[in-house]
């Protein structure tokens, strides 16, 4: 009678806790990944398919090796209810599926409904997010080329935390880039719930000075409250209205719905999931695990697919242990760093290292650990592809 350690999403930290149960286990726990996408598709490189310096296909990974290399069954569907009372999960698609262990990684929901009238501008696709990487991506893309040269694209960001904290100034990079060629007169407008740049400030404050000189501006402490796509208006709470051609809102977020669903969502306004940091343990149910940007993150870690795919590793050694009725590893550590494209070819990163503080019971960063790049550059666009093409061979290959 085999274990089976059943995971609820394919991406960062889901993919990652199926392939290492199989690993650490030698292949004697069965695993069963829920996933109602074909493939992977990565959000880390988007930006540059949204700046339009890659396509698609460049992003998008299979989830066939997880099948074939690993053993992996791979079921096409979506959880939609969990009952941990008789240890099972239902699909959308009809059936249920058993667990002795469950891994939960379903990413984000966004709320759209805190915004005034953003859910009908998205549901008619005239106000996009593209802060889950897929069809959205290409379509952010397609309104960009359609944006006439003196147009302008404004993005706004919610208050922290949210998935990827560097993320949309890097997309306010990847735009300029592709005005600067083609729409030289267009502007691009970053108007940030929050009081200044949330990561790598400095650094992205020089790019957009030195490399789209007059195209950037920004504006914190614009907390968005509605969107007229009729229009093409932004309304904040204290600040003047802002028109824009293009329209890329990014509402607040919390953890993805088959987590809320399932009750796990205890923390913060119930917008995240609280776990115990040595396992990855929900704290509501009882070998429930749940990773990545669904979780109550301690001071210091992003939301990040790196520290996602930390999580992974982590709670799948300690299923592992829990499983075989060890105790598991007393003092994990986890690390990560996020590169940010400035253009097509030039980088840079913010590192950090993240130890178990045993005393506190939670993760610090560790003192003088990770940095910053002192500028961006052509060798840390070489990283930056490198860290792609690995990560997604640890999650998928
Ligand atoms: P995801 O990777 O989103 O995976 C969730 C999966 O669960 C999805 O495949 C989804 O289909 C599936 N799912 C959802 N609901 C269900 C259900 N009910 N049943 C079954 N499956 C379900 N991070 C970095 O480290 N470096 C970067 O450079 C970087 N760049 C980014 C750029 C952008 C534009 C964005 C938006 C994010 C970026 N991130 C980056 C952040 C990173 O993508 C996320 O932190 C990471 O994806 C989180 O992993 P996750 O497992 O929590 O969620």
């Amino acid at each position: 009678d085999k274990a089976r350690v059943v995971v609820v999403g394919g991406g960062f930290g889901g993919a990652t806790a199926a392939k290492y149960v199989r690993l650490l286990s030698d292949h004697k726990i069965d695993v069963v990944l829920i996933e109602p996408n074909e493939a992977f598709v990565s959000c880390p490189l988007s930006n540059l398919v949204v700046g339009g310096s890659r396509q698609m296909p460049e992003i998008t990974t299979p989830y066939t090796g997880l099948s074939r290399r690993h053993g992996i069954t791979v079921v096409r569907d979506s959880a939609t209810r969990l009952d941990t009372a008789a240890r099972r999960v239902h699909l959308a698609g009809g059936g249920s599926i058993g667990y002795d262990k469950l891994v939960v990684s379903p990413g984000i929901d966004l709320l759209l409904d805190r915004v005034e009238g953003l859910a009908a501008a998205h549901q008619q696709g005239r106000v996009l997010h593209a802060w889950k990487a897929g069809p959205e991506t290409v379509q952010l893309r397609r309104q960009l080329e359609a944006l006439p040269d003196g147009g302008v694209f404004a993005i706004t960001i919610p208050e922290q935390p949210y998935r990827c904290p560097p993320g949309p100034y890097e997309r306010a990079c990847q735009v300029a880039w592709y005005f600067k060629q083609r729409k030289p007169r267009s502007k691009v407008l970053v108007l940030d719930a929050n009081p200044d740049v949330t990561s790598k400030g400095a650094l992205f404050k020089r790019a957009w000075a030195e490399l789209y000189p007059g195209m950037v501006e920004y504006r914190p402490q614009h907390a968005l409250e509605a969107v007229d796509a009729r229009t093409g208006t932004l309304k904040f709470a204290v600040n003047d209205d802002v028109k824009a051609g293009v329209l890329n809102v990014l509402p607040p977020m919390r953890a993805g719905s088959f987590a809320v669903q399932a009750g796990l969502n205890n923390l913060a306004n119930n917008r995240w999931c609280g776990v115990n940091y040595l396992t990855f343990e929900s704290t509501v149910h009882r070998d429930v695990h749940v990773l990545g940007d669904s979780i109550q993150i301690a001071p210091g870690m992003p939301k990040s697919g790196h520290m996602a795919n930390n999580h992974g590793k982590v709670a799948a050694a300690a299923i592992v242990a829990q499983l075989a009725g060890l105790p598991p590893n007393p003092a994990p550590m986890l690390t990560n760093t996020c590169y940010s494209f400035v253009d097509d070819q030039r980088v840079m990163h913010v590192a950090s290292v993240h130890g178990w503080d045993a005393a506190d019971r939670t993760f610090k960063t560790v003192p003088g650990s990770g940095g910053l790049s002192p500028a961006a550059s052509e060798l840390e666009g070489t990283y930056a592809l490198s860290w792609a093409r690995n990560i997604w061979a640890d999650m998928l290959a």
